[in-house]
């Protein structure tokens, strides 16, 4: 437990000081107001977590694997086998309930609470609504039971989770080599910069979390837009008093707005469209 806070608070730490040294996109508001709101919003979602996750999916998991239920305990599975299937297996579905989040209207009604960012950084990572992290424990359940997750796998699922959502929301200036030799594997900070993107069709991509392979695989990949060109939100809620705390926790339970257009009514486009046969270039 301490070794995995240690890890998880040093994961933070190291990448704020990355993000202060080489920043890769221009940032709209003050790091301190932001840090303050958005940890602010991710204190109730932890609260979410230890009462509403924990309590559900923790034992759930140890019934799992006294039982040995779920697609892994079919065939007798080496635990060397057995822990990277299954981190492989839930980072897929979590993949698949990314993109219900995004295509369901009332889950997307709280998802956009962590879309409605004005900028992209660590803390991002853990600003979600407590509303949609209890939802998502009924979804959780279900890939625990299916797949078979014992409570180690668990953890040091829970734990890559965390560590890679920290590191693909950060707003660190990677190497463009090391960047784009990374996201053959895994989610970097510009792909995952182009899912908080104004354009619809740019945030309606990526959806990935741990491995990227999945959004290749699905054809939802889209790394042809340059970092530069990227306003980051939802361009309806794009007004700084939207992003109160208070106005943030209350979003999803008030009329929506029509989330692509701005205040002024005007769509967000992007002038010139990328060639879709370039999708999987990253640009820089
Ligand atoms: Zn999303």
């Amino acid at each position: 437990m301490r070794v995995r806070i240690g890890l998880l608070a040093g994961t933070f730490a190291v990448l704020l000081w990355l993000e202060w040294r080489r920043p890769l996109r221009r940032t709209v508001e003050p790091k301190r107001r932001r840090l303050g709101r958005n940890l602010a919003i991710a204190a109730l979602g932890a609260l979410a977590v230890q009462t509403v996750e924990m309590p559900v999916v923790l034992p759930l998991a140890g019934l799992v694997e006294r039982r040995g239920l779920g697609l892994l305990h079919l065939v007798p599975l080496p635990t060397w086998a057995a822990l990277p299937l299954a981190l492989v297996l839930m980072d897929y579905t979590l993949w698949v309930w990314h993109v219900l989040t995004h295509r369901v209207p009332w889950l997307w009604r709280f998802h956009v609470v962590h879309h409605a960012d004005l900028d992209l950084d660590a803390s991002t990572a853990l600003r979600f609504h407590f509303a949609e992290l209890a939802i998502s424990v009924v979804w959780r359940a279900g890939q625990v039971a299916v797949i078979g997750v014992g409570p180690g796998a668990l953890v040091a699922w829970q734990t890559a989770l965390l560590v890679s959502t920290m590191f693909h929301h950060s707003n660190v200036r990677l190497p463009y080599r090391l960047e784009r030799a990374l996201v053959r594997v895994v989610v970097t900070p510009r792909m995952h910069g182009i899912h908080h993107s104004q354009v619809r069709g740019e945030t309606n991509s990526n959806y990935s979390v741990v491995f990227s392979w999945w959004d290749r695989l699905h054809r939802t990949l889209g790394l042809n837009i340059p970092q530069s060109d990227i306003v980051i939100g939802v361009p309806a809620y794009a007004d700084p008093a939207d992003n109160r705390v208070l106005n943030n926790l209350l979003l999803p339970f008030r009329r929506q707005r029509d989330y692509w257009r701005r205040l002024d009514g005007t769509p967000v486009e992007r002038d010139r469209p990328t060639l879709p046969e370039k999708r999987s270039r990253m640009a820089e």
